[in-house]
């Protein structure tokens, strides 16, 4: 690397780090996040929900960064056996995420279950329109585990819990249909863990490939993009173009004409070794 190369590197990383610190020395506050719907609960199971979605939004922005809109999260009660069993994202102009609750479960319950960082993590980038429910799927479903496990809470490695995930669905993608075809037809089967899972293997890809030619990882990328960029862009082609933009490469618009044009068999391996 010769000297001019070498500044300019060491300027970026710099830059990087400053930006990084300022993202870290703002402190959680109430216009952060609003939450709606503790009426419905007593005061103790309002104060252990309160807890539970001001952890789930810390621990998901430490990974994702600070979201430019603060998140709207509505609580309803539901009787189930897990604490959380149903909860949806609402891409109106704002956005909000919604959770079905038993408060019958502890709070350690409820920050160990994976679903408060999925949902979150779906908000990291607008809404990609119905074509691509499968690729905002599995970018929610790659997030919630690297959420859990810069917060300490992930059993298992990562390495472990995305093979145990995705590799019970590589066969569906052992095909010369192309990926995307194929996610979007288990997503319109209700297929969703296969649908889910193997589109988060688009996003191994992404990570992977971001790290051996651009030196930064997936969720630092991300994290970058919601201060530049989450307020201005609107589908997929616009996010593709911003996450490219920062690296000033091809990566992502490269990655998804693969996935929309090459047979499956290319990309695919037919075990996930990490
Ligand atoms: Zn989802």
């Amino acid at each position: 690397m010769n000297q001019p190369l070498a500044l300019k590197w060491i300027k970026l990383n710099l830059c990087l780090l400053l930006v990084l610190n300022a993202m870290q020395s703002r402190a959680v506050t109430t216009d952060q996040f609003s939450v709606h719907g503790l009426a419905a609960f007593n005061e103790e199971q309002a104060n252990m929900l309160q807890s539970w979605l001001s952890q789930g939004v810390n621990a998901t922005r430490a990974t994702l960064g600070i979201y430019p809109t603060p998140l709207r999260l509505h609580v309803y009660p539901r009787k189930s056996n897990q604490p959380v069993p149903w909860a949806y994202t609402r891409r109106d102009k704002k956005g909000s995420v919604h959770f079905h609750v038993d408060t019958r479960f502890g709070l350690t319950k409820f920050v160990d279950d994976w679903t408060i960082y999925h949902e979150l993590a779906h908000m990291a980038l607008p809404y990609l329109g119905s074509e691509y429910r499968w690729l905002s799927e599995g970018f929610a479903s790659y997030m919630q585990y690297q959420i859990m496990a810069q917060a300490g809470i992930l059993k298992g490695t990562l390495e472990e819990r995305y093979s145990s995930k995705i590799n019970p669905h590589l066969r569906w993608f052992n095909s010369d249909l192309t990926a995307a075809s194929i996610a979007r037809r288990l997503m319109d089967n209700k297929q969703y863990p296969a649908a889910y899972w193997g589109s988060a293997y688009f996003f191994v890809l992404a990570d992977s490939k971001l790290q051996q030619q651009h030196n930064i990882g997936l969720t630092q990328l991300i994290s970058l993009y919601q201060d530049c960029c989450r307020a201005n862009d609107n589908n997929l082609e616009e996010v593709l173009t911003s996450l490219d933009g920062m690296i000033e490469g091809k990566l992502f618009n490269q990655l998804i004409k693969e996935f929309e044009n090459r047979p499956a068999r290319k990309l695919y391996p037919e075990v996930l070794n990490q």
